[in-house]
């Protein structure tokens, strides 16, 4: 989309220098006349696709269908000539310009010289077609039809298992987009399905279709060239996902390893029936290879009740914290749901104290907040026998967990936030939002009375869930007290790094999740 040639033929030099396959001139935002529509193909540097769309079908063109066509006869006329041209079904069912079309295409009939494929096209802006299945048979049964390409707005997910099935039972090359950020998949994915190829654009900006990802993150986030039949899926479920920094990690981690996997955000309303149906018919699907998902707020209870309901098992102390957050998927399709959380707070502690798990017994940690975080890290520590004091703002929620924790082997009390002054624990960890961006300057701790700092013991861990920004004020004025301090960051890579093993049976390159995750926090 552009507004000038000379715009559109600079996209498409930016869009070839960024490895772009092909280029689509939405010639009906720009180019008046036919001599503009040849100018544009010899000029451009790359193979193109062109298309002069209806407003029917969500173009700008309005004048009649066959000035449309004139404008592609002149697209075609040239020396070099596109490599498609997009023609939409409606307009070709119209026998006179249905043979204008066929004259300029590549068909079994043709008896001119030309290279140029037609892709036939339908398109749905509000919802999937009642009559798609007639859509895509008459497209793919046209003789001249090299590519049938099909595009809706999707209801949610599940809209993507249909454009799958439909790319794979093709004939003919076809591509089925699912509009709309549920649609995602659709785009990236279906190159596991043999989707020749995927409209991609240049910046956020710059989308003709809403939901269409950018050049640079399915060729670097996502790895489209890297996708074959046999690529195992895995995504981050939760409500929203847009902003999870999990897919550059993990995908990152799959081609630093060289694993053929790819890893989709998923974004799920937070209901369990919503969970249940989009999870169980993607798991389901036969070709998808599902294979893992992290699943984050607000559906960690939901995949425990859906594993349990499946029959899979669950790991022993996920189920104790009444959360789990990995879900593995077994080549055999049986279904595994633990807790990475725990772990990954355990040992980031126990290497700040460079101490074994087991040496955790008889520790005083003090967890401040009472919430999610807090809830899987009480039973982590608790669980190993160490003594845990959860200062938190509302004393009930603290004694919820105290209540709910308290056959553990180590002992768990509550404590009011105020009294966190008169604490003598060897690790603080805190999990509340308190110093997360924006709100940088707040900290749970704060100094004492006539103090400008609050008071540390040299050498007691101190340990912030939060990760943006990386080094809170908690962790700046406990550094400078010659605490030992621990960011949040290293909970979530580690975290990352067991569910990649177990999907992937292979170690994490940490180097490499610490790497994108430092990366992705800069940029913010
Ligand atoms: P949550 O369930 O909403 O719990 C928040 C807790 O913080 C509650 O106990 C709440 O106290 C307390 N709190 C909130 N605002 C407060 C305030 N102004 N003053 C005092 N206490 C306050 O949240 P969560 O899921 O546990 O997440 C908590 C933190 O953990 C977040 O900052 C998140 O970034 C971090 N986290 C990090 C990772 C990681 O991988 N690094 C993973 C998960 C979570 P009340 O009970 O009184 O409301």
């Amino acid at each position: 989309m552009a507004q000038t040639l000379e715009q559109a033929l600079a996209l498409a030099a930016q869009a070839s220098e960024q490895g772009a396959d092909l280029v689509e001139f939405r010639m009906d935002l720009f180019v008046r006349d036919p001599a503009a529509a040849a100018e544009l193909v010899q000029r451009c540097p790359l193979p193109c696709i062109v298309t002069v769309r209806r407003k029917a079908e969500g173009g700008h063109f309005e004048g009649p269908d066959e000035d449309r066509v004139a404008l592609l006869e002149a697209a075609c006329s040239g020396p070099t000539q596109p490599a498609y041209l997009d023609f939409e079904l409606a307009s070709y069912q119209n026998h006179a310009l249905r043979q204008r079309i066929d004259r300029l295409v590549d068909h079994p009939g043709q008896v001119r010289a030309t290279g140029v494929k037609l892709v036939l096209s339908s398109h749905d802006f509000q919802s999937r077609p009642a009559d798609l299945h007639q859509r895509i048979e008459a497209m793919a049964a046209a003789p001249a039809c090299a590519v049938v390409k099909i595009a809706w707005m999707a209801a949610d997910l599940n809209d993507n298992l249909h454009a799958f099935d439909l790319v794979a039972q093709q004939g003919k090359p076809a591509v089925a987009l699912c509009m709309g950020e549920a649609g995602l998949p659709s785009r990236i994915l279906s190159r596991k399905f043999n989707a020749p190829f995927t409209f991609v654009t240049l910046d956020d900006a710059a989308a003709t279709a809403p939901g269409q990802p950018t050049l640079s993150q399915v060729r670097n986030l996502y790895r489209w060239d890297q996708i074959t039949p046999a690529t195992r899926l895995y995504a981050v479920i939760g409500h929203p996902v847009g902003h999870s920094m999990s897919p550059a990690i993990h995908n990152a981690g799959f081609d630093a390893l060289g694993y053929d996997g790819l890893y989709l955000p998923m974004s799920i309303t937070p209901t369990y029936e919503a969970f249940a149906s989009i999870v169980g018919a993607w798991l389901d699907h036969p070709r998808l290879q599902f294979r893992g998902a992290s699943v984050t707020i607000p559906h960690k209870e939901n995949l425990l009740r859906f594993v349990r309901e499946r029959g899979g098992e669950i790991e022993q102390l996920a189920d104790r914290i009444g959360a789990a957050n990995t879900l593995t998927v077994g080549e055999d399709g049986s279904l595994y749901a633990s807790n990475s959380d725990y772990g990954a707070a355990l040992d980031a502690v126990c290497d700040g104290l460079g101490i074994e798990r087991r040496e955790i017994e008889g520790l005083r940690v003090a967890v401040i907040g009472a919430g999610g975080a807090a809830r899987a890290i009480v039973a982590g520590f608790a669980h190993y026998g160490a003594t845990v004091v959860i200062y938190n703002r509302t004393l009930d929620k603290a004694q919820l967990l105290v209540e709910h924790f308290k056959s553990s082997p180590g002992k768990v009390v509550a404590m009011p936030l105020d009294k966190l002054c008169d604490s003598c624990c060897q690790v603080y960890i805190n999990c509340t939002p308190l110093g997360m961006y924006p709100k940088v300057d707040d900290t749970p701790i704060l100094p004492g009375p006539g103090q400008t700092q609050p008071h540390w013991e040299p050498g007691t861990v101190v340990f912030d869930t939060i990760y943006n920004p990386v080094y809170t004020r908690l962790l700046r004025e406990a550094r400078a007290a010659g605490c030992v301090t621990i960011p949040g960051s290293e909970m979530f890579v580690r975290q990352a790094a067991t569910q990649f093993r177990l999907w992937t049976q292979a170690q994490a390159p940490m180097d490499v999740f610490r790497h994108v995750l430092a990366q992705r926090l800069g940029a913010r």
